[in-house]
Order: C-alpha cells, then sequence, then structure tokens
C-alpha cells in the first residue's frame, strides 16, 4: 500500500506546478474577461482568485508534505560481520551472508520506495564495522543486521539491541521480522536495552544504530524459515523503515 502512495505523490508533485500554470494562463485571465464583458460583476474577480490561491497553497501543503520528513537523512543499511569474518556459522552457512542476502533485499524495497539510503557494500560486498560506522554517520535511522547463536540448539526468538529513545523503533522491527518468519519475540517484546544489555559496549549501537538479530542460525527451523522466507521479512522491516522516515 505504501509503495503505491508513494507513487501517487510523486504523480501529484510533479503535476501541480502544471495545474498552477494553467490556473495562472487560463483561469485568472479568463474572469477577467468574463469581468470585461460585463459577464460577471468585478467583485467576484477577486474573490475566485483569493478562494484559488487558497486552494492552491493547501493542496501543496498537503501535497508536498511526504518529503518534508526526509530533507537531509538518509537510512543506513549495513550488514553484521564482513567478507572476512563470518560472525557465526551453522555448518557452511556463514552469519555474514545471510545478513549481506538480507541487506540487500531491505534497501530494494527502501529505494523502490524513493527513501535515500548508503550501504555497506553493494551485492556481495559487506565492509566491516569501521566502514559501517562511517556509512551511519548523518543518518536519519541506522539498522544493522546479524544472526544469534547459541550452544543450545533450541534457543529461539528475533530482538532488536537499541538505546531506550528507541525501544518503539526496535520493538516495530522484531516485530516485523517475527510475524514474516513465524518466530517469537525475545527481550522487552523484541527490545534489548543496549544501556542494560550484558554484551557490553557495542560501538553502532552507542554511534546511534539499532541491530536487529534475525533469529538463531543455530536452530535449524530458524534458519530454514530464514532461508525461505527472508525476502517478505525484508519487506516487513522496510515497511517499518519508510513509516518512520515519513514520521508516520
Ligand atoms: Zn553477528
Amino acid at each position: 500500500m505504501k509503495f503505491i502512495e508513494q507513487n501517487a505523490w510523486q504523480f501529484l508533485s510533479v503535476k501541480l506546478p502544471v495545474l498552477g500554470a494553467f490556473l495562472l494562463l487560463v483561469l485568472i485571465p479568463g474572469l477577467q474577461w468574463a469581468v470585461d464583458f460585463k459577464l460577471i460583476p468585478v467583485e467576484y474577480h477577486a474573490y475566485v482568485t483569493g478562494g484559488v490561491m487558497v486552494f492552491l497553497s493547501w493542496l501543496g501543503k498537503k501535497w508536498y508534505q511526504p518529503s518534508l520528513h526526509q530533507p537531509l537523512g538518509f537510512v543506513a543499511v549495513t550488514a553484521g560481520h564482513s567478507n572476512t569474518d563470518p560472525g557465526a556459522v551453522n555448518g557452511k552457512i556463514k552469519e555474514s551472508e545471510l545478513v549481506t542476502n538480507f541487506r540487500n533485499a531491505v534497501v530494494h524495497y527502501l529505494r523502490e520506495a524513493g527513501i535515500t539510503t548508503r550501504t555497506d557494500g553493494t551485492g556481495t560486498q559487506n565492509d566491516p564495522l569501521s566502514s559501517a560506522l562511517k556509512v551511519i554517520k548523518g543518518s536519519s535511522v541506522a539498522v544493522e543486521f546479524h544472526m544469534n547463536a547459541a550452544a543450545s540448539k533450541h534457543a529461539n526468538g528475533i530482538e532488536t539491541i537499541a538505546l531506550p529513545h528507541d525501544k518503539k523503533l526496535a520493538q516495530d522491527l522484531s516485530a516485523a521480522v517475527a510475524s514474516a518468519l513465524g518466530s517469537r519475540l525475545r527481550g522487552d517484546n523484541g527490545w534489548i536495552d543496549q544501556s542494560k544489555s550484558a554484551r557490553g559496549s557495542l560501538a553502532y549501537i552507542n554511534a546511534g544504530g539499532l541491530i536487529v538479530e534475525l533469529g538463531f542460525i543455530s536452530n535449524e527451523a530458524e534458519l530454514a524459515a530464514f532461508q525461505a522466507r527472508y525476502w517478505i521479512a525484508a519487506k516487513a522491516v522496510a515497511k517499518v523503515l519508510i513509516e518512520y522516515e515519513k514520521g508516520a
């Protein structure tokens, strides 16, 4: 639904100046002509012109509003670990490769919706954390994807680690992933408070980012669900980010 609306906004934004030009060139001289030939009283000219201007200014505000929420910012979307650091592994399957695919899918949906993005690589490229920390500077929101791993193969669930002021966004991101993959939420409805986390200081979060853990690579069922449905989860994550960017 959001994607259709975005296209409609872009369409209307293009049409607005055309409508304005039409009114200036045709309607207002037309009214003057009608007054000159005494077809309508002169007072009507001012009323109609004033009314048209008020209407245009209202339309302009309404139509241009969606673009006001991303004046300078961009969405930073990065993949955990790197081409040389696989992160967690399950057999031949590497966390770094799964989250790179996920990053690409989220970026695809964000760009489709006209959202400006920056990433830590394209395609199979996955630059290390030091690059990710540079990429997120100046972003309006930054997310990085990881997968959890545990000694117990039963450990499961989705969580987003963030600072307290991003609690709601963290919960929304986790819920989007959990419902797409059929997983449960960990922590406080999907949010792990970085300031109370036992993980210690995570540079990405301290720099303003959110870390989304997309499930446990060590859990066969979660890994299979991720591989089968990650595009659906990525689309749901993109939707949350698009709504956040637009201030919905
Ligand atoms: Zn990781």
